[in-house]
């Protein structure tokens, strides 16, 4: 009951494809997903993935590292990758987003918001993000993410749950409330340690960043190095009391 059809019968557009899902359909298909794949390895995660969305998904990437992406890659080669390129990024996120596409061979689309970041502080005031950093993300990540995603049935993620206290009950599948599909996290029982392990054997692309001391990387005047020993994430938005960009409920 999922099958795509050229031209329109209901549900989502995709390019020149329809799906036919509905909310009940895929409601369905991630309540059976998360009983029949608990505990489920990332590698049968993404083939299920596959099985149940084939070219009605997107996999998106903050370009921290490309574990995900290669994931994806070997279970859909070509298989489409969604960067929120929010006009903040460091030159080395966007590096990497441009070193992933050659390397893995995989189909970035590159979503922007509405304004550019001159069009944003004209309208907006300069530098909303040090004023009202919500509003920012709002505009730049969850505005454009939910036009996008509109046109898919599901959405594969990267959060793990060692993340953040936000992140800890991060379900492997579910239907997502706040955009209206499917939504897996392949990684979310991944430790640090598993990361690793992966990035070291199969030599994966990583952030430069990473390197000189940013566990977590968003936007660059929204990251910081955080202190030895503290909280990874404890360097985003650091002293606005904001811990997620609203991307992620769970
Ligand atoms: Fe704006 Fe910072 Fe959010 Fe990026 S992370 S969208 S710069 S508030």
């Amino acid at each position: 009951f999922c099958a795509e059809v050229p031209g329109r019968i209901g549900g989502k557009a995709k390019g020149f494809t329809m799906s036919i899902a509905t909310e009940t359909d895929l409601r369905r298909i991630a309540e059976r997903g998360a009983a029949d794949l608990d505990g489920a390895s990332a590698e049968d995660l993404l083939r299920w993935t596959e099985e149940n969305f084939g070219g009605r998904y997107i996999v998106a990437s903050n370009m921290q590292d490309a574990v995900l992406v290669h994931l994806a890659a070997q279970v859909r080669p070509g298989v489409e990758i969604l960067f929120l390129d929010t006009g903040y990024h460091f030159a080395e996120t966007l590096g990497m987003r441009d070193a992933s596409e050659a390397v893995y061979g995989v189909n970035i689309r590159n979503v922007t918001p509405e304004q550019t970041v001159a069009e944003q502080d004209a309208s907006e005031g300069k530098d909303l993000f040090a004023r009202e950093p919500n509003r920012c993300c709002a505009l730049r990540k969850v505005a454009p993410l939910k036009k996008t995603l509109a046109g898919y049935d599901a959405w594969v993620t990267g959060i793990r749950r060692v993340e953040a206290p936000t992140r800890a009950n991060a379900p492997l599948i579910s239907y997502d409330e706040a955009f209206g599909l499917v939504k897996i996290n392949p990684l979310a029982a991944w430790s640090d340690d598993d990361m690793q392990n992966y990035i070291d054997e199969h030599s994966i692309l990583v952030n430069p960043l990473v390197d000189e001391g940013y566990p977590s990387i968003g936007c660059a005047p929204c990251t910081m190095k955080p202190a030895p020993g503290s909280d990874p994430r404890s360097g985003r938005w650091a002293g606005k009391n904001k811990i997620e960009c609203g991307l992620h409920s769970t």
